[in-house]
């Protein structure tokens, strides 16, 4: 028997059911994430229903398109799946089909029946065609564990039929829930932070902050491809690479040493608020963690936070260091970020931190520094990348 043909890729998002009269918009927005994330594969045909979205492959390379599919936020899981006319017969010979073709031993038909006219009921279209396989095949049925589950789908004029449904990565589609900006760091936490966001819907652009000729051309590179490595999410991300080394030095000259990164912090804040207004925006990210270093007490957080009415988002606050590297494992930003290159907040590091910065201290010391001027000069050296997802072409895929 001829190898199975699957024509269609079937696509689910559970989460969305939640959204109640944003759904519309949701779906939208994920329809418009799925189409820029296939670009590349011309001959697709991506269709809604509310609540499915098909994709005719028209010849495309199928586990392409799936290999795409995985890093779409927003789709709970997805099916390739064989079209065939809502009629028992022809179902039937698709079902056999796909069991003589398989090697599992045991199997399960599960319809779900959308076409409430069709004449039998779901229970009886199983019992039908599990018969069918039954009589043609060796294989058994097994209801609670079976290794071949056949799901059909049955509409009104089409039925679809398939086979194991492939997890997608649930959350929300990039976008539906606005748009932030995420500081980067050459470090883990940073882009597990940009991916967390992703999940929960919200666009983002990074913000690196450079101290050069302290910080080098690799430590930059480095960031550059942490953001690479994220666009599997978002197929576009802008990275603005901040020249901080002038006021970085002023600090360093005008400030204790105990308050230096206290105050260092302040100034990013002081610009990424800036930064945010510019684009209308109302927050911004980092992936600071309760606990892990000086500055990141609650009392260091107070003392930093006070620059900005911004919505300051730490999505990795209580996270175990372990935890947050096993997702930088998973999403492959690990290996990058544990390359050995300095960074601005590293080579300027002081001995003794204070962990309980006083805000009138902060402000005394910052007295000291012309830092409207430095900041202004910032904003007006400021390199922006605009990095995009390098295409699929070769075939080492699954
Ligand atoms: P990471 O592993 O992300 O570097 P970290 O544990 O080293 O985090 P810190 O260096 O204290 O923590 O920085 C806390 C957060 O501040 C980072 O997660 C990042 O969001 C932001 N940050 C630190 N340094 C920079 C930088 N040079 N440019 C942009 N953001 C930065
Ligand atoms: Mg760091």
């Amino acid at each position: 028997m001829n190898k199975l043909k699957y024509e269609y890729i079937i696509v689910r998002f559970g989460e969305l059911y939640t959204k109640g009269k944003n759904r519309k918009e949701f779906i939208n927005r994920l329809v418009g994430n799925i189409k820029k994330s296939l670009l590349q594969f011309i001959d697709l045909k991506i269709q809604k229903t509310h609540d499915r979205i098909y994709i005719t492959l028209n010849g495309e390379d199928e586990k392409k398109v799936c290999e795409k599919l995985k890093y779409i936020f927003g789709i709970s899981s997805f099916s390739l799946a064989v079209k065939c006319p809502s009629d028992l017969a022809a179902i039937k010979q698709i079902a056999l089909e796909i069991a003589t073709n398989d090697h599992a031993k045991t199997f399960k038909i599960i319809t779900k029946r959308k076409d409430k006219k069709f004449p039998l009921n779901s229970d009886s279209i199983n019992r039908e065609i599990a018969t069918t396989i039954l009589k043609n095949t060796d294989k058994k049925v097994d209801v609670k564990n079976p290794e071949l589950p056949i799901h059909i789908e049955l509409q009104e004029t089409f039925t679809y039929i398939t086979l194991n449904q492939i997890a997608g990565l649930n959350g929300y589609p990039v976008g539906s829930n606005g748009k932030t900006l995420v500081m980067m760091s050459g470090g883990i936490d940073s882009p597990i932070a940009a991916y967390l966001m992703m999940k929960r819907g919200i666009e983002i652009e990074c913000v690196h902050f450079a101290s050069p000729p302290y910080t080098s051309e690799q430590s930059k590179q480095k960031v550059v491809d942490l953001v690479q490595t994220l666009t599997k999410y978002q197929p576009n991300i802008k990275l603005h690479v901040i020249d901080f080394t002038k006021l970085q030095l002023a600090i360093y000259e005008k400030t204790p040493e105990s308050y230096a990164i206290t105050v260092m912090r302040r100034m990013m804040y002081r610009l990424m608020d800036k930064l945010a207004t510019q684009q209308y925006l109302i927050s911004f990210v980092n992936g600071e963690n309760l606990g892990q270093v000086a500055s990141q007490t609650l009392h260091s957080m107070q003392a930093i936070q006070a620059v900005t009415n911004k919505v300051v988002l730490k999505p990795l606050l209580t996270y175990d260091k372990n935890e947050i590297i096993k997702i930088a494992k998973e999403i492959n930003t690990y290996e990058i970020s544990i390359i050995p290159f300095e960074d601005c907040c590293t080579i300027f590091a002081p001995k003794q931190p204070t962990t309980k910065p006083k805000i009138e201290l902060c402000e005394k010391y910052e007295a000291r520094i012309d830092y409207d001027s430095l900041i202004t000069h910032c904003l007006e050296n400021i390199e922006t990348h605009n990095i995009s997802e390098i295409k699929i072409d070769n075939e080492d895929f699954f």
